[in-house]
Order: C-alpha cells, then structure tokens, then sequence
C-alpha cells in the first residue's frame, strides 16, 4: 500500500480538482491521499469524499507558508481539524494577504506596461488561496509569456520586477496552531529550502517530521533526510508536489511513500490530540 501525501488541487494552485486528483490517483494505485493545498483545508471535504468513493484512505492536510530568521520555508499540517476555529481564522488571514498580493503583483506588471488586470488573475485563480502560478497562468493566457516557466523567470521568482513579498507567519507559531488544531507537523520539501540549519530549532519548536520524499529530492537528498530524521526522531513522509498540469506533466505517481510512514503519522495525531485534549480540559 503506497501514499501520495502533498497534493494541490484547484482550492489553492492545482489545476485539478479534488475529484480529478483521486482519480489520477487511482490510475497510479495509490491507496493513501492527503490534500494539502496552500494556507487552506476547503478542498479536504470534497477530496474526503471522492476518496471514500475509490476506497483510497484520506489524510486532511494544508501547506502553510511559514518563516524562520528570514527563511521561507514549507510546514504541511497533517490530520488537521479542518472546522478548528482558530485555525481557519488563521488561514482567513492567510488569504487575505494573499489576495492583496495579488493586487500588488498585478500593480508591478502595469508598471511595466502590462496591462493584466487583477480580475483575469481571479477569475483563473477562483479560489480564496490565489498565488503567483495563478498570475502566471494568467501571463500565459493573456500572450504576455509564452510559457508559466517563463512568467516564473521573467517576473514572478524572488527578486523578479513583478514579486511581491508576503508575510509569513512564523515557523513556531505556525507549528503550535497546527498542534492546536490537532495536527502533525511536518516540513516540505527541505531540499529545496536549502534550511538545514533551521532544524534543530525547528526541532525545538515542536516539528514533528521532514518530508524526506519528495519529486525534487535527487536520491541523494533523500538519503540526507532519512539521516537527519533518524537523528532527531523525526517522522519520514513525501509526496509528489503535484499541481495538476501546471508544469506541463502532472507529477502524481512519482512518489510512492509505504504505508508504515501514515501509520506512524496516524499514531503522532493520536497523541498530539490525546495531549491537546488534557490541555483544554485542565484550562
Ligand atoms: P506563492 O505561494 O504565491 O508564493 O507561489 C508559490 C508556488 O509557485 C509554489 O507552489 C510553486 O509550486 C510555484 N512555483 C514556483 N516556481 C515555479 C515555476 N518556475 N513554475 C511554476 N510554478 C512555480
Ligand atoms: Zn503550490
Ligand atoms: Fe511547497
Ligand atoms: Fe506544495
């Protein structure tokens, strides 16, 4: 039995739906599928129940942008409790700001002279989480950039003319409100962050596990953070990444993670919630 557990569907920066992601996932004989959009968990209700119509089991999940003395860096909550009040007054946030960057980004490009408007990236974005994938889409729709690679290169990457920095909640805070909602708390990606010496505070802030499988990680990085993960006993999960067609080739099926790793994650939930649970009854 193998897992995908970090996708994105069209509730943040994917292009599919959260139906069309258990479908491809199917295809790929995935039997576990954790939904973990951007700074949100609407897409987790839909995703739940088309999973449960393919028998393939579901983790509710979210990827926060977070940072750490400056560093951006991924944190994805797993087995969130998706109707936690703070936690989506936190992610109402999240999207706000976001959608106030988009506005900016746009401001950016007209400076350049190109005239997008902040209604065509919306209306490509149509969800509460948009990004700079859906500006790019829209770059590419509007014949501004022949490719999303491009609008990426020319505009949107760090220090481009159009980026816009966000703000970001900070690591430790984000890895307390994800306990608080009942969550694990786990970091994307490490390879590409190249933030190996954020880990040990992050370890001392509460961090759970290190997605040690992921598309981007050449075998030798996963070697690195399965070394790294034994070291400060930290959980083993991965996924693909995948957001649908947006680089051309959906990425779904590149990461098969065994099924002892959910289990494990399954069983840090139980304890993280068995000791958020004493916590509130004692208050
Ligand atoms: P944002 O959250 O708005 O800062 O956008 C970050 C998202 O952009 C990430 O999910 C990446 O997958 C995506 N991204 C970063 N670089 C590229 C690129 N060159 N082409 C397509 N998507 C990208
Ligand atoms: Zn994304
Ligand atoms: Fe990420
Ligand atoms: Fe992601």
């Amino acid at each position: 039995m193998f897992a995908d557990l970090h996708l994105h569907s069209n509730f943040s920066d994917g292009t599919y739906t959260p139906e069309e992601v258990a479908m491809h996932a199917q295809r790929h004989d995935l039997r576990v599928l954790s939904l973990t959009d951007h700074d949100t968990v609407e897409g987790c209700e839909r995703m739940s129940a088309a999973c449960e119509k393919r028998g393939i089991e579901f983790v509710p999940g979210s990827e926060l942008t977070a940072e750490l003395n400056q560093n951006e860096l991924h944190l994805i909550g797993y087995f969130l409790d998706t109707e936690h009040a703070e936690l989506l007054e936190a992610m109402a946030k999240f999207q706000n700001v976001r959608q106030n960057r988009i506005h900016e980004m746009v401001a950016r490009l007209n400076k350049l002279s190109i005239p997008l408007c902040p209604e065509a990236v919306f209306e490509i974005a149509n969800c509460r989480s948009p990004g700079r994938p859906h500006v790019g889409r829209a770059l590419v729709q509007a014949g501004f950039c022949k490719t999303l690679d491009e609008a990426f290169e020319r505009f949107l990457k760090k220090h481009r003319p159009a980026w816009v920095p966000k703000f970001k909640i900070s690591a430790t805070d984000a890895i307390a409100l994800i306990h608080r909602a009942g969550g694990v708390a786990v970091m994307a990606h490490p390879g590409l962050n190249r933030s190996d010496d954020l880990i040990p505070e992050l370890a001392e802030a509460g961090l759970d596990g290190l997605e040690c499988y992921h598309t981007k990680h050449p075998p030798s990085t996963v070697e690195h953070y399965l070394e790294l993960a034994e070291q400060y006993e930290f959980l083993v999960t991965g996924g693909s990444d995948c957001h649908g067609m947006n680089k051309g080739k959906p990425l779904i099926g590149t990461i098969k993670l065994p099924y002892q790793h959910v289990r494990d994650l399954k069983q840090r939930a139980d304890e993280i919630r068995r000791k958020y649970d004493q916590v509130s009854d004692r208050a």
